[in-house]
């Protein structure tokens, strides 16, 4: 049983490097470094060709070694990666984005399978500190359990002003700020659940018809979320129809929470639909996933990341924070680079410190970047799929070396591309899709025109 462990070969440590080979190795290191320097602080002082550029001193030594990026603030050689690959024109936000995204300082929320509070609040935007308070304070919303409801009010910068968590119908927990701190209190007042089906034409848009056929700004903004991979709601027709059923829970004559129970849009000759399924996700009504699936990086294979995702980078010089949107992909001239998912190229030109840069829209909530491209292949306008090669990675723009810059957005706010939540694309499977199909039909049956 007890088995021999072989002991190391002895021999093998006896190799001997004459001394002077280490010297020879030490003096080509020790003027390698002389020689880095001046060379180093030349590259990162940038002169403005034209004065309204932006006129800080560039740091956009982006691996001018390939070994990863210095980012010392302590004065002289640091290098450091672009300070922001800022493209000079913003990406154009539409109507649905101002009144489903922006002008809500209310948002309601149905838990799904793999949610924690901590990140949900995180994808809204709601105040850091706020979210500590909570979140530490009260433990037990840890418990959110998957179709729990629960909603919140924010003030206009984002900081979290109540907060209320469903358990069940007569059981609703609140959470309100007084001072810099929170308040736990719990209503267990008579919740009385209404069944109702809402219908309506497109006469002008989506958000307004739906507005005046008596569905608040959260209803929308689930609808809106729930199709978001399956339908443009922008391209809708007068004619086209929709069809909602929910259940709203009544609290007096409030409204406290909604639960949307599936949604049919009828455009043209075609039909959508969104059904809510056990698991707190929205299915088609053959079970399949409406949402889809992202890559995770832009490129056919792996590649190393020169300088990560730093929304609190410092500038060498400045010593102020300037943010890194984005993951360097250290990948060479030419290389192809891919949509990480279906969607529509809203951006695809020049644009100065960003290079060759295309962003692309990713169903409502998603965005995504991709700059200092030596070639775009794609125009404005046009629909990608996930995998299409959009452009050739370069060095144009303010990047001192080949590199590919890639961001991702989700609702407006750069996230860390190579850790953040993404969509999972699954259809529904076994026990849970025949259920599942039982409910459409009583579902769907109510959502005739
Ligand atoms: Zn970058």
């Amino acid at each position: 049983m007890a088995r021999q462990i072989k002991s190391p070969d002895i021999e093998k440590n006896n190799f001997n490097i004459p001394y002077f080979s280490i010297l020879g190795v030490l003096f080509i290191v020790i003027l390698f470094t002389i020689l880095w320097r001046p060379l180093n602080l030349d590259r990162t002082v940038y002169v403005p060709l034209t004065p309204q550029v932006e006129t800080t001193v560039n740091d956009n030594s982006h691996s001018i070694d390939d070994d990863g990026i210095v980012e010392i603030v302590n004065g002289k050689a640091a290098t450091v990666t672009e300070s922001s690959d800022v493209p000079e024109d913003e990406i154009v936000k539409d109507e649905l984005d101002d009144i489903v995204d922006d002008k809500d300082n209310s948002v309601q929320y149905t838990i799904v399978r793999g949610d924690t509070l901590h990140d949900i609040l995180i994808r809204y935007n709601v105040n850091r500190n706020d979210i500590y308070q909570l979140t530490t304070k009260f433990k037990q919303l840890a418990n959110l359990r998957i179709g729990q409801q629960i909603s919140w009010t924010t003030d206009d910068n984002h900081n979290l002003q109540t907060f209320s968590w469903t358990i069940s119908s007569n059981n609703i927990r609140i959470y309100e700020k007084s001072g810099d701190k929170f308040v736990e209190s719990s209503e267990t007042a008579e919740v009385v659940p209404q069944d109702i089906v809402i219908k309506g034409d497109i006469k002008t848009n989506f958000v307004a018809d739906a507005r005046k056929s008596g569905l608040t700004s959260n209803e929308i903004g689930i609808i809106t979320r729930a199709l978001q991979w399956r339908l443009d709601f922008r391209r809708l027709q007068v004619g086209d129809k929709f069809s909602v059923a929910l259940t709203r829970e009544m609290h007096g004559k409030n409204l406290s929470n909604s639960q949307l129970l599936g949604v049919r849009i009828k455009s043209g000759t075609k039909d959508y639909y969104a059904i809510l399924a056990d698991d707190g996700k929205y299915y088609d009504i053959s079970g399949n996933s409406l949402s889809q699936s992202f890559f995770r990086y832009p490129l056919a294979t792996k590649a190393r990341v020169s300088s990560g995702f730093n929304p609190r980078r410092l500038h060498p010089v400045t010593g102020q924070i300037a943010p890194h949107n984005g993951v360097d992909f250290a990948v060479s001239r030419g290389t192809p680079v891919l949509s990480v998912g279906n969607g529509e190229v809203v951006i695809a030109k020049y644009s100065g410190s960003a290079g060759n840069y295309i962003a692309i829209r990713h169903g409502r909530q998603y965005m995504t970047t991709y700059m200092h491209l030596d070639k775009i292949l794609v125009k404005p306008g046009q629909q990608v799929k996930q995998g299409d090669k959009i452009g050739l990675s370069g060095n144009t723009g303010r990047s001192t070396g080949p590199h590919l810059h890639f961001e991702l957005h989700i609702n407006n706010k750069p996230v860390n591309p190579l850790t953040a939540s993404l969509p999972i694309s699954e259809g529904l499977t076994g026990k849970s899709k025949k259920a599942f199909l039982s409910k459409v039909k009583s579902i769907s049956s109510q959502l005739n025109f």
